[in-house]
């Protein structure tokens, strides 16, 4: 859930935000002041917050307005109440990037391509294979934005994806970062913001450059609401760059008719092929599971559901008393801490529902997915699930099996896809 009590008295505070008027505590004379909702031909209205629009029979409140249901946990914006906005102003020029971690040369070639979609104010789409090394490729360009005095924000569908990239972030540039997300601090204003994409709807005309991390990802893939946050939320004259591991019909659409640059990266960084996944019937999965355990290996096991997840855990250690099992979703409390003690090898089975699918590393992991087949598991969330193994130099390799009850077309599709990028690395298959 967003965090929608965000109170803002300091003027600097709005400068290329976009927020209900109700949230501001003092709204500064020079304010541009945007109605909340407009009314379009026939019934329709449209939300000038996220762009939605609706019957207007279906959203009105009990008094003589309209509201959007679009974007209520963000803050509920109505018809008769404004957003209101300030002109994004520079920042101090700074070279703040004190990385010193050095490239290969497909990841060099990709960073060069960025820092000239930034010179051109231009669209590109990097598709890189997981394990690729994206968040390096992108600091350069990063850089140039910081440099001029230009503002920049990345933004990805999900919490801990986020929270990752800003410790990595600070470690790697001197700039503030601001880092926005449901659960987070308040915002404050810095030259380079880390944000889950729902946040881009608090920001208008704000950006030189726009990374968004994960297209891919629910729930901004094929999610108009967002595309149009991310429309508003950069300058009309700016650079936006698409990462992901997988593509998607929307992108394709767009590479197709010219609109986006579209550049590959089919190996990892220290220059192994991704694993490929086993399809297993899914009554071998205890006999495959006690075989994994001899190898002492820290083992992820992705399960579908959230309940189902949870007795699953619970049964597992039953099973297996001698193990140290944690379970997290998207609903479990301290998920961040099960993550860094599994992480610790404090715990040596994790089950997760994909809420881990993306953007966590974890050093010689195995992977089993149980129950491979179900709707849960897209053809993207498999290819990510899948990308987490074999990422670390000391063990480039590792075990994915898809326990299954029946061959999904997903399934089908993650392993196809996965062939295809080890053969574009210059992989035998
Ligand atoms: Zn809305």
């Amino acid at each position: 859930m967003e965090n929608f009590s965000v109170y803002i008295s300091m003027r600097e505070n709005l400068l290329g935000r976009c927020l209900p008027d109700y949230q501001v505590d003092e709204i500064p004379e020079d304010t541009v002041r945007i109605e909340g909702m407009t009314f379009l031909a026939g019934q329709q209205i449209v939300c000038n917050h996220c762009g939605s629009q609706f019957d207007k029979r279906t959203v009105k409140l009990q008094i003589e307005a309209y509201y959007c249901p679009a974007c209520l946990n963000m803050g509920r914006v109505r018809s008769d109440q404004r957003l209101i906005s300030l002109p994004q102003e520079s920042f101090e020029p700074c070279d703040a990037l004190v990385w010193q971690g050095k490239l290969t040369k497909y990841q060099a070639a990709i960073s060069e391509k960025l820092i000239e979609a930034v010179a051109q104010k231009s669209q590109i789409l990097v598709h890189a294979v997981t394990g690729a090394g994206k968040t390096e490729m992108m600091y350069a360009a990063v850089n140039e934005v910081l440099k001029v005095g230009g503002s920049v924000c990345i933004a990805t569908p999900r919490i801990d994806v986020c929270i990752e990239l800003h410790k990595r972030m600070t470690r790697d540039f001197t700039v503030a970062i601001a880092l926005l997300h449901g659960e987070g601090d308040p915002y404050f204003r810095t030259p380079l913001v880390i944000a889950t994409t729902h946040q881009l709807i608090r920001f208008r005309e704000a950006f030189d450059l726009l990374i968004i991390d994960e297209v891919d990802a629910f729930p901004f893939r094929d999610n108009e609401m967002l595309y149009f946050a991310a429309k508003h939320a950069r300058k009309p004259d700016s650079t936006l760059i698409y990462l992901t591991a997988t593509s998607t019909d929307n992108l394709d659409k767009q590479v197709k008719s010219g609109q986006l640059q579209k550049v590959s990266l089919a190996r990892r960084f220290h220059g192994n092929p991704l694993i490929v996944p086993k399809l297993l019937w899914q009554k071998k999965f205890k006999s495959e599971l006690k075989k994994q355990r001899l190898t002492g290996f820290p083992l992820l096991i992705f399960a579908p559901e959230i309940d189902f997840g949870q007795q699953f855990a619970e049964s597992l250690q039953i099973d297996f008393p001698d193990e140290k099992i944690g379970f997290v979703a998207s609903t479990t409390e301290n998920r961040l801490e099960l993550v860094e003690q599994f992480r610790a090898q404090e715990l040596t089975i994790l089950i997760s529902t994909t809420i881990l699918e993306r953007g966590v590393t974890f050093p010689k992991v195995d992977v089993f997915v149980y129950n491979s087949g179900h709707f849960n598991f897209t053809n993207s969330a498999l290819v990510q699930i899948a990308g987490r193994v074999g990422r670390s130099p000391d063990r480039p390799t590792g075990l994915v099996y898809f326990f299954h009850l029946g061959r999904s077309k997903a399934m089908i599709r993650a392993v196809r896809e996965i062939k295809e990028m080890n053969k574009l690395g210059g992989f035998k298959p």
